[in-house]
Order: C-alpha cells, then sequence, then structure tokens
C-alpha cells in the first residue's frame, strides 16, 4: 500500500510542492496544482462511490485537451482503474471499437463525443455510464449519463472546491495504470497496457537525456531556477502517448505549465507562445515546421522559447538548421519513442542534435537498444535491422492480444518494427518502418531516404513517399509533396534534383503536388494509405 512510485503519488507530492502554480491554461481557463488536486480527489470519491468504479476496471478518457482531460485521468488513476485514453477524432464505429475492446466500464467525454457514442450504446454491454464535461446546462434525459460540472463545477471552480484531504492511494508501481492505444498507422489501433513504474520511469527519460548532453561534454548539469517556471505548448492531444507521458505527467514532477488549446493552429498558437511566455514548442516535426514557416512569426515576440523539440514521425535534417537560424537559442530536440515504450526512449537534444542532425538520440542509461536480424540475433555494430528496445518504461502487453503481444513483447524487449542502425557511440539512426519501405524490382527503398533528398529542395515544405503498384517491378516511387506558400518548381526540376542525390531506381517516378497539408492522423503521422489511393 502506498509503495512508490505511481502515478497519484506524484500528483499528491506536485500539488503540494508546486501548490499556486498553474498546471494547466486553457482559454480563460486557469487551474493551479492545487486547484487540479482537489478536482482530482473529488472526482475520485464520485468514480468510485457513485459509479463502484473499482481497481482495474477500465475508465476512458475522450475529449479534446480540456483542463478536465487531466482531471478524469488521474481521478481514474487514483482509485486503482485503468486509464483509458481514445482519439478525440475517432468517429462512433471507431469509439465502439476502442470501448468494447477494453470493456470500458465508465467513460469522460465532451459533447461531441457522447453525440457519438450514444448511436453505439446499444452494442456496448459493459459500458455502464457516460459523464459529461463541458456541458452543464445540457439536458441528457438518460439516467446512466451525468454531467462532471454537478460535482466539480467548472475549470475555474475548482480552486474553491473544499481542501483536499488525501484518501490512502492503493495503488502501487506493478499495477496496471493505463491502456493506451497505438496510433493505427500500420493497422487497427493495438491497446499498450502500463504499469504505473512504466508510467513513472518514462517522466525521467527525457531529463536523463538532457542531463547526459552535459555530461558528455564535462559540464555540470544546469539545475532549474526555482524562480521560472517552464510552459509547454500543447500542439498535440493528451490521448497519444507523447501528450500523456511525455508532457501530462512529467509537468507534475517539473511543475511546469501546459499551455493548452482548442486545436493546433499556427496562426493562433503565436500570440499565446508571446502572452504566456511559452518555453518549449514542438509535439511532431509538421508543427514544427509549420511555426517556424509562419508568415506572422515575426509579429510576435517568442524570445521565451527555449526548446524546440518533437518525435513521432519521421523529420528532415534540414528542420535542425531552420531551428538553429530563426531560434538560435533555442534547444532543438529530436526524440523516439513509441506508444509501447510509454513514449521517450532516446533524445537527441542541443550541440548533440546539431552535431547529428539524422539522429534520433541516444538512449539513457536504464534503457537499452540493440539491433537484430528478423530471427532476433544481434547484428554487428552499424548495421540496419530491428530496432528492439528495453527499459523501465516499456509496457507488458497489448490488452487482450496474446498474438501480438508474443510478437512484440520478449523478454522485456519490445520488438519495434522500425529499421535503423546505431554509431559507434550508441546513437539512433532510424531508416524507416520494417514494414513501411517499398520494393522496387527487388531493391528496397527507404522512404525516408528519398523523403529528405526531397526537402534538400528548397520549395519543398512537406513529402511523403509511397509505392505505385506495377505489373512487372512489384511497387515503383511515388511522391506527393506540399511547397513552400509563393515557391514553385515542375515535377520535372524536382525529378532532377532527386536525381542528384539518389541511385536512379529510388528517383520518384511521379510525384504529386498538394496544394493543402498533406493529410495526416491525429499523432502527426502523414496517413500513407490515402496518399497511395492517389496513385490508382
Ligand atoms: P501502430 O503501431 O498502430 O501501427 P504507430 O506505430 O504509428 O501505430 P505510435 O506508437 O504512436 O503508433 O508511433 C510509434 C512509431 O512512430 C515508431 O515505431 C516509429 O516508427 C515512429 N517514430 C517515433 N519517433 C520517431 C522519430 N523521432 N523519428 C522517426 N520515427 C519515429
Ligand atoms: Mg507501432
Amino acid at each position: 500500500k502506498n509503495a512508490p512510485p505511481s502515478v497519484p503519488l506524484v500528483l499528491q507530492l506536485a500539488s503540494m510542492q508546486y501548490a499556486d502554480r498553474d498546471y494547466i491554461v486553457y482559454e480563460d481557463e486557469r487551474v493551479t496544482f492545487s486547484a487540479l488536486a482537489k478536482a482530482v480527489v473529488k472526482l475520485a470519491g464520485v468514480m468510485k462511490d457513485t459509479y463502484g468504479i473499482e481497481k482495474g476496471d477500465r475508465v476512458a478518457v475522450i475529449m479534446r485537451n480540456y483542463p478536465q482531460w487531466p482531471v478524469a485521468f488521474f481521478a481514474a488513476s487514483m482509485i486503482g482503474a485503468i486509464a483509458t485514453p481514445m482519439n478525440s477524432w475517432w468517429t462512433g464505429e471507431e469509439l465502439e471499437y476502442g470501448l468494447s475492446f477494453a470493456g470500458v466500464k465508465l467513460a469522460v467525454v465532451d459533447p461531441q463525443i457522447y453525440e457519438r457514442i450514444r448511436a453505439e450504446w446499444e452494442n456496448l454491454p459493459e459500458l455502464k455510464n457516460v459523464m459529461i464535461a463541458r456541458d452543464p446546462d445540457g439536458e441528457y434525459g438518460d439516467p446512466r449519463v451525468s454531467q462532471m460540472e454537478t460535482y466539480i463545477g467548472g475549470a475555474n471552480d475548482w480552486a474553491k472546491l473544499p481542501d483536499v484531504s488525501w484518501p490512502a492511494i492503493d495503488v502501487g508501481p506493478d499495477d496496471d495504470a493505463t491502456i493506451m492505444y497505438t496510433s493505427g498507422t500500420t493497422g487497427k489501433p493495438k491497446g499498450a497496457l502500463a504499469t504505473h513504474r512504466a508510467v513513472v520511469s518514462n517522466m525521467f527519460n527525457g531529463m536523463t537525456c538532457q542531463a547526459r548532453m552535459f555530461l558528455r561534454r564535462g559540464e555540470p548539469v544546469p539545475e532549474p531556477d526555482p524562480n521560472e517556471q517552464r510552459a509547454t505548448l500543447l500542439a498535440i492531444p493528451f490521448f497519444h502517448a507523447t501528450g500523456a507521458f511525455a508532457i501530462m505527467i512529467p509537468s507534475l514532477l517539473r511543475g511546469d505549465k501546459i499551455v493548452s488549446m482548442y486545436k493546433w493552429d499556427a496562426g493562433k498558437a503565436l500570440p499565446i507562445i508571446e502572452a504566456e511566455k511559452v518555453t518549449a514548442v514542438g509535439g511532431v516535426p509538421a508543427i514544427a515546421w509549420q511555426l517556424l514557416e509562419h508568415p506572422d512569426r515575426d509579429k510576435y515576440d517568442l524570445s521565451s522559447i527555449a526548446a524546440i523539440s518533437y518525435g513521432g514521425a519521421p523529420s528532415a535534417p534540414e528542420l535542425v538548421s531552420t531551428i538553429k537560424k530563426r531560434f538560435p537559442d533555442a534547444a532543438p530536440g529530436n526524440g523516439w519513442g513509441m506508444t509501447e515504450t510509454c513514449a521517450t526512449a532516446t533524445l537527441n537534444i542541443g550541440e548533440d542534435y546539431v552535431n547529428r542532425p539524422g539522429s534520433a538520440g541516444a538512449p539513457p542509461k536504464a534503457v537499452s537498444l540493440k539491433i537484430c536480424d528478423p530471427d532476433g540475433n544481434e547484428l554487428p555494430q552499424g548495421e540496419v535491422g530491428e530496432l528492439w528496445c528495453k527499459g523501465p518504461m516499456n509496457c507488458k502487453s497489448y490488452w487482450n492480444r496474446p498474438d501480438a503481444t508474443a510478437e512484440t513483447f520478449r523478454e522485456g524487449w519490445v520488438v519495434t518494427g522500425d529499421l535503423a542502425r546505431l554509431d559507434e557511440e550508441g546513437f539512433l539512426y532510424l531508416v524507416d518502418r520494417a514494414k513501411d519501405m517499398l520494393i522496387r524490382g527487388g531493391e528496397n527503398v527507404y522512404c525516408i531516404e528519398v523523403e529528405n533528398a526531397l526537402y534538400e529542395h528548397p520549395a519543398v515544405m512537406d513529402a511523403a513517399v509511397v509505392g505505385i503498384p506495377h505489373k512487372v517491378l512489384g511497387e515503383e516511387v511515388g511522391a506527393v509533396v506540399q511547397l513552400k506558400p509563393g515557391m514553385q518548381v515542375s515535377e520535372d526540376e524536382l525529378r532532377a534534383h532527386a536525381a542528384g542525390h539518389l541511385a536512379a531506381f529510388k528517383v520518384p517516378v511521379k510525384i504529386l503536388f498538394m496544394s493543402e497539408p498533406l493529410p495526416r492522423n491525429a499523432n502527426g503521422k502523414i496517413l500513407k494509405p490515402v496518399l497511395r489511393e492517389k496513385f490508382v
């Protein structure tokens, strides 16, 4: 009982240590660490006493990045329930899959999500109750439905709730904390099951990697100034591993502020960065690019930005030099991780990254990486093969998928499905998804390599490479490109540029230009299946 570490204990400590600091800011709603704790403890009691939620029950959290998101998540973890976030972009059918697959008993949602769930509820026998946040005046006329504000009021009321008396927390490191759905890039999303130990361990990975950069240079690790609060712009959803495990939970430990938006919009982010003195921006590479390239960026004071970091998807090496050019004082960062590793497993940051712009960094000491052949034998250093990752932040299994669990979780290792190599210093270079590369007449073509060649052209803002089915060759190389505003280049010119960087068989035979941004999922990953359809 009460054995550390667990998510609720981290919250308890943070609420005492950083009581009056802002934890999350959303439009005109500001929630301090102590107000957060008051709302969480109250809601946890409601979940337990009114809705009968017990240890191990699944509680879904499905809504936009409102302050109610972390409140619902932490309330569920406080009573030992398994917090099960879901993608708020999902359709009714996808939500039905996510809810029934995890056997969710209570779902905490916003009104839009409720509309989608309502239509499917008859197919969800395990779903007993829905709690709707952010519509206190709505009339729902269904006894299974309640409104969060009935219990705790709106976000600006939480500070006025009675002082917290902390309940005994019967949650330990080996208890299950979350089921987090993977992005579904390679198939149906899988529910990765993480213990409290895994979630709490991940909190330290990013910090340890950062410290390592100074230690490598023989310099002392700078101590944070206790009077200065860092602030992260939450440009990505809470419902993926990065938002939840690399921002929401580490912000507790560090007393950081989270600045949230209804929807990512680079133009709207600029004044928010200025007003809230945001120190960290990023999430996924596309977000960093959109900020760096935004035509209004010079109209705002963005001097508070101290870090621009991202991960989750391949990024062009050119992104690092662009950051250094526009924000010479900010540390660029690129991290690799996956839902199955509770977000960050490696991080390349600052000078290390500037010197190795193609690398996603090295892991902290507690994390091991190896490169294996398809039979699981470790390959000699420097060779390309499948990346395996081991560490205390690894998930333990997929929920309800013994087949996929046996394939991916092997003796503490996560078999990642990513092709990569490690250099002599242990820095990780991702090559491609094992399953995503294309094969042209027997020759492997790594999409990333072709994409990077396209990015080298000054007019190219975004590029994605996919296989075009071909009768004889199996596949040919196709590319979809979005140009920077006001820039022009013809298909032939761009192909000639690529031919200057690539072997002939890797040069795209067809390049399509899109005037709107390339289609991406909520995690910033390009939807390659959608792009493939453009070629048929
Ligand atoms: P699914 O597993 O359902 O197909 P997914 O793998 O996209 O979806 P996530 O767990 O969100 O789901 O993403 C992890 C993957 O993202 C990694 O396996 C890797 O392919 C990619 N990735 C993560 N970080 C980086 C990075 N820094 N550079 C390149 N790719 C990255
Ligand atoms: Mg995956």
